[in-house]
């Protein structure tokens, strides 16, 4: 049985995993994929150390770093998913697509995914215009009229990266103020090609084969506008990646995972949690790698109590 079980291979992950090393704590750290979220993002600016990075060399530097540690102590195995955590013999069973572990603590760190766009039309785009990652698809709609859904971070961010190579951006925000950064806001807002929509809530998406259009309702008058745009870039926020473990640990109304603040412990004795799966205020690189230490010097003394 192995003393600890990290379950997924984020910033969080990987912290804990190189901890859980230095700690020799007999670990086994399963993920289905290195560096979490921000894999997609093309720059990120803030992961204290790096002045810039792309997601995919911060997760290349989690995955080398973690393995040039783990030894004979961490067991990683990527490339795996989770489906169920369930409590056995005074432990938990951790059970993949693939294989079954057995550890005396779980420390989930499973992150967010994000949140699909529920209206007419838009099961039968995805992928037929309508996408999910800007990094990967937007190249795609070069030259073209893209919408941008969401007014957080993650929206801006999106539509920075799409005006470098499309012919116009509109972006749509449900209420009448954005969640992103002021700073972001106004740099990207400064753009001649970029637009934004108050207000506007999206109902229907049209097209042919591929996607010709997208209708909003103004949440003030009521009207039905229908834009015309080739591409639409989802970006409406992140759900807790929690299914597998929701009959062990309590969830709160977000389906994110109860933890005390001091400790990262749940309220089940011998889980843990840290990162964007949990229900802390916020969530970042940065803050998710803290916690998750915090998390592993908990499970440390938990398991040197006994
Ligand atoms: C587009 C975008 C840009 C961002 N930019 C920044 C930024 O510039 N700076 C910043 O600080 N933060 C940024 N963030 C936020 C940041 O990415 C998150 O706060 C951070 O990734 C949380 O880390 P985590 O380890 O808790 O979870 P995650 O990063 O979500 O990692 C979870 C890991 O668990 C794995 N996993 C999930 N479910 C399973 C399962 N069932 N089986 C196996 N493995 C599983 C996933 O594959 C992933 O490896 C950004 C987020 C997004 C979406």
């Amino acid at each position: 049985m192995y003393d600890l079980a990290i379950l997924g291979g984020g910033p969080a992950g990987v912290a804990a995993g190189v901890y859980a090393s230095r700690k020799r704590l007999k670990t086994i750290f399963i993920t289905d994929s290195w560096g979490g979220q921000s894999v997609v993002s093309e720059g990120i600016e803030n992961w204290i150390g790096t002045i810039k990075i792309p997601g995919t060399g911060l997760a290349e530097n989690l995955k080398k770093h973690l393995e040039a540690y783990a030894g004979d102590i961490v067991t990683i195995r990527e490339g795996e998913k989770i489906i169920t955590v369930a409590k056995k013999d005074g432990g938990f069973v951790v059970k993949t697509d693939t294989g079954e572990y057995e550890a005396k603590t779980v420390l989930v760190t499973t992150g967010s995914h994000r949140r699909k766009l529920d209206i007419r039309g838009a099961e039968q785009y995805e992928n037929k215009g309508i996408t999910y990652c800007a990094s990967c698809d937007g190249p795609l709609f070069s030259g073209q009229d893209v919408v941008v859904i969401g007014g957080g971070n993650a929206g801006f961010e999106t539509a920075a990266q799409l005006l470098a190579y499309t012919k116009s951006v509109t972006l749509l925000n449900r209420g009448t103020e954005f969640r992103a950064d002021p700073v972001t806001v106004s740099k990207v807002l400064s753009h001649p090609n970029m637009k934004s929509i108050m207000n506007a809530i999206p109902v229907e998406i049209k097209g042919d084969s591929f996607v010709k259009s997208i209708v909003y309702e103004d949440a003030s008058s009521k009207d039905r506008i229908e834009i015309y745009a080739t591409g639409i870039f989802v970006e409406i926020g992140l759900l807790p990646s929690t299914e597998f473990v929701k009959d062990v640990v309590e969830l709160n109304q977000y389906n994110q995972i109860i933890t005390d603040p001091r400790t990262q412990a749940t309220k089940t004795e011998g889980i843990w949690a840290a990162g964007d799966v949990t229900d802390t205020l916020y969530h970042q690189n940065n803050i998710a790698a803290g916690d998750a230490v915090r998390a592993l010097e908990d499970i440390y003394i938990h398991l040197h109590a006994k």
